[in-house]
């Protein structure tokens, strides 16, 4: 609340698990970051689950990345947000996008990108190796046949999308202002063979459509917020601030992730350990043994 004990509509910040497994302590600093950003500033914070990835997302782990928030003391406002039931928004996006001639089908498999990397070497992108673009030199009449025929999945070719569009900034609190740079994530892929969409094109779809006035997530994602910014242009989308907040390490250095073997929150939960109290030391920042945060 403000001084005159108003909330400020202007603000508006989410956090935006992927139900594909259960939240670990890193997710709890990353919820607690954003919670914290939005109620410091009167704002409003949603909780949007993002469940594209159908084979992947479960109902057991929306009920627990709920649990866990609550459990945590970190509440959130109006009703819980799933990216599943808005699929049809990110299908017009996309038709608009190739409309305007700015996707181009690619039936490249995963072997056939590992031959190229080893043949003509692996440029690397700050999230990866880069796609090569050997589908974008297609002759369109060639890639719509095979379109109709093969499984493909649907890239951004950047490189026009940057032309259209001229330099594009964006504004991070952290770190100041930004020109963008999405070509070296290369031609990404925005409708994925087996996905009804990819994570770029929804989350800028629905930064915008829920207001969201400050994007406050991990800096792990700081790159890919050039390709955001360059969807924001060519769909026009309001640009919202960001907020990359810095990531809890284990004691090799490395991000925490369910694959390394994180503890989740709900084991925690279940040991009668106190959700509120863990919050409150992530807030001191005094962390469990073996846990630091990055220093970038
Ligand atoms: N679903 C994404 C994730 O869990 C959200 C990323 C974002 O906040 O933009 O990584």
């Amino acid at each position: 609340m403000t001084s005159s004990g108003q909330l400020n509509r202007h603000i508006v910040v989410r956090f935006a698990p992927s139900p594909n497994g259960l939240l670990h302590l890193g997710h709890a600093y990353a919820a607690m970051v954003a919670h914290d950003f939005a109620r410091k500033r009167a704002g409003r914070f949603l909780l949007r689950i993002e469940d594209i990835d159908s084979g992947r997302s479960r109902s057991e782990f929306v009920e627990a990345i709920e649990n866990d928030l609550r459990w945590l003391g970190l509440d959130w406002d109006g009703d819980v947000i799933f990216q599943s039931e808005r699929l049809a928004s990110y299908a017009a996006a996309a038709d608009r996008l190739k409309a305007m001639g700015l996707l181009y089908p690619c039936f490249c498999t995963r072997s056939d990108m590992r031959q190229l990397w080893e043949q003509g070497g692996r440029p690397e992108g700050p999230d990866g190796p880069v796609y090569a673009g050997t589908c974008r030199h297609l002759d369109p009449q060639v890639a719509s046949k095979r379109a109709a025929q093969e499984p493909h999945s649907w890239r951004l070719d950047v490189a026009k999308a940057a032309a259209i569009t001229g330099p594009l900034r964006w504004i991070d609190e952290r770190q100041g202002e930004r020109l963008t740079q999405p070509e070296r994530l290369g031609d990404v892929i925005l409708l994925p063979k087996d996905m009804p969409v990819a994570y770029h094109l929804a989350v800028t779809l629905d930064d915008a459509r829920d207001g969201i006035s400050h994007v406050v997530r991990g800096e792990d994602l700081f790159a890919a917020t050039d390709i955001h910014r360059l969807l924001q242009a060519l769909l026009a989308l309001p640009t919202p601030i960001y907020f990359h907040h810095r990531l809890l390490l284990d004691d090799k250095g490395e991000k925490l992730s369910k694959s390394r073997g994180s503890a989740s929150l709900s084991v925690l939960r279940a040991a009668g350990e106190d959700g509120y109290r863990l919050v409150q030391n992530l807030r001191a920042g005094i962390f469990p043994v073996g846990i630091s945060l990055s220093q970038a």
